[in-house]
């Protein structure tokens, strides 16, 4: 079947296609997905100027009604729609399924948020005179989204988007067309203006680059690499667009001499290799106290080993393939690079061979590495992680903030004292306290410091300061 884009209200044939395949068997062919082409671009731009300024004028009970509905579909959905994305980005059944669960979350979460658009009020500094200030829709907006979380990753932009009254032009990750499609599709039944909501598939340096440069964008919010990152930037700077992009990282969690090694073990594991390790809040730095360090690599060691990596959708896989063939050669790139300076590859970082035609490789750990490597500098995106063996937890507070990222990082210690210095220390925009450094909440703001982040931050209250502008008013009432 041939999945067509939305473009300004229609659901149109593009100028060419692309077959979309499942990571997890390349002979399931999942569909066949239209690419936009340029002039369906531009069609889709003035529809979505003309449509936002109607989004905007409909009342709040109204919008808050579609934002709803869009939530509670998804969520009521999220097994079926959850299983779709497991299919085509690789990742096991239950985070597939959770993942659409919480991007429900997002919609019905910034349903109330609708309700909730309160300005603030004052006194002018002159006599009987009042200000108002309040936010109004930024206009079109350009959301750039990621495969390693299709559905999420959309959702935590597009929901804040469509609440402050903006129109939304969506360039989703040309790997993952499906799970983009299937919101769209959701989005498309509802009570919107025609051409409110865009879908446009296809490259990121054909479709995606002319969707940044193009003048009729007021705003573009972008979460991928670092490279594409800057060039968004520069383009949309030309235009004096505003930008918001969320980069990847190079989190770390530290363990210390106090620790439960149990719980600590249980966090490595799930912050590394959840996800296939293609999370931005991977746990791929482990910063070890030397006290515990073998005893902890120990258990670490038979954890990774013991991981079932499979089908995603196969019952008991615990980490699915790598999303694709181009992927996993650098992951193994980086394999190779590590043990080239030195690393120990104590297990796994591996390419399996599985009953399944797709791109599997086994979990693996790097032993005694130091923190300027090149594996514990780059973001690899793999399901791989680096042990650097600390002698205090002063050590490890500089080795966990040495880094050019500083998305989360997360400390493992029974001690109120250092738990507290590392929540205020630590520079990352997230900081876990025994907890995962992946796994955040979605009424609160996310986002980084350093490369990982530019811009006002993602989520929660704090999404407003991107997606709306400002308006102060002064009101003069004149005598009574
Ligand atoms: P990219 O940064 O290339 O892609 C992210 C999104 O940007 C995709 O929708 C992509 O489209 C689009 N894009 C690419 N080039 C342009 C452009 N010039 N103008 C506008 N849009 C563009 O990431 P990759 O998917 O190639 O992954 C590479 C690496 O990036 C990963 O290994 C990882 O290190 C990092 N990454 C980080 C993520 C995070 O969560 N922070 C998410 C994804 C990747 P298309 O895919 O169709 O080319």
């Amino acid at each position: 079947m041939l999945h067509k884009n939305l473009i300004a209200g229609e659901w149109l044939v593009g100028e060419s296609e692309i077959e979309n395949r499942s990571p997890s068997d390349v002979t399931d062919l999942i569909g066949v997905f239209a690419q936009a082409s340029s002039d369906q671009l531009e069609a889709t731009l003035d529809q979505a100027q003309q449509a936002q300024r109607e989004w905007a004028a409909y009342g709040m009970e109204r919008k808050q009604a579609v934002l709803m509905n869009i939530g509670n579909e998804l969520m009521a959905r999220s097994a079926e729609l959850g299983a779709l994305l497991s299919r085509e980005e690789g990742k096991p059944l239950a985070e597939g399924k959770g993942e659409v669960y919480r991007a429900g979350q997002f919609f019905t979460y910034y349903a109330a948020e609708c309700l909730r658009q309160i300005g603030e009020n004052a006194d002018s500094v002159r006599p009987n005179i009042e200000v108002d200030v309040r936010r109004e829709p930024v206009g079109v907006v350009a959301v750039i989204s990621p495969w390693n979380f299709p559905t999420a990753t959309a959702s935590w932009k597009i929901a804040p988007a469509l609440c402050y009254g903006n129109a939304v032009v969506w360039k989703p990750a040309n790997i993952t067309p499906a799970s983009a499609y299937a919101l769209t599709e959701i989005i498309a039944r509802q009570d919107i203006p025609k051409g409110l909501f865009s879908l446009v598939m296809g490259s990121g340096s054909g479709i995606g680059e002319r969707l940044v440069q193009s003048p009729k964008v007021n705003a573009v919010t972008f979460t991928g690499s670092v490279p594409v990152g800057k060039r968004i930037a520069i383009a949309a700077i030309q235009n004096l667009t505003k930008v918001q992009m969320e980069m990847g990282s190079k989190n770390a969690l530290a363990v210390m001499d106090d620790a439960d090694i149990d719980l600590a073990v249980t966090l490595a594991l799930g912050g590394a290799f959840g996800g296939t390790g293609q999370k931005c809040t991977a746990s791929s730095r482990l910063v070890v106290h030397e006290a515990i360090h073998d005893t902890f690599v120990e258990k670490l060691v038979a954890g990774t080993k013991a991981m079932k990596v499979g089908h995603a959708l196969e019952e008991g896989t615990q980490m699915g393939p790598v999303v694709s063939a181009e992927q996993l050669a650098e992951n193994l790139a980086y394999v190779d690079l590590g043990k080239s300076e030195g690393a120990e590859l104590c297990c796994g970082g591996e390419r399996l061979e599985m009953p399944h035609d797709g791109f599997y490789m086994s979990p693996g750990v790097f032993l005694n590495t130091l923190n300027d490597f090149r594996i514990n500098r780059e973001e690899m995106f793999a399901p791989l992680t680096s042990v650097i063996k600390v002698a205090s937890y002063d050590e490890a507070l500089s080795v966990v903030n040495d880094t050019n990222f500083g998305l989360t990082s997360g400390i493992v210690t029974k001690s109120l004292a250092r738990a507290t210095h590392f929540r205020r220390n630590a520079r990352t925009g997230v900081v876990t306290i025994n907890l995962p450094t992946a796994g955040t909440d979605y009424h609160v703001p996310f986002g980084g410091r350093g490369d990982s982040s530019y811009g006002s931050r993602e989520q929660g209250k704090a999404a407003a300061e991107f997606y709306t502008t400002v308006k102060t008013a002064y009101i003069s009432a004149g005598p009574v």
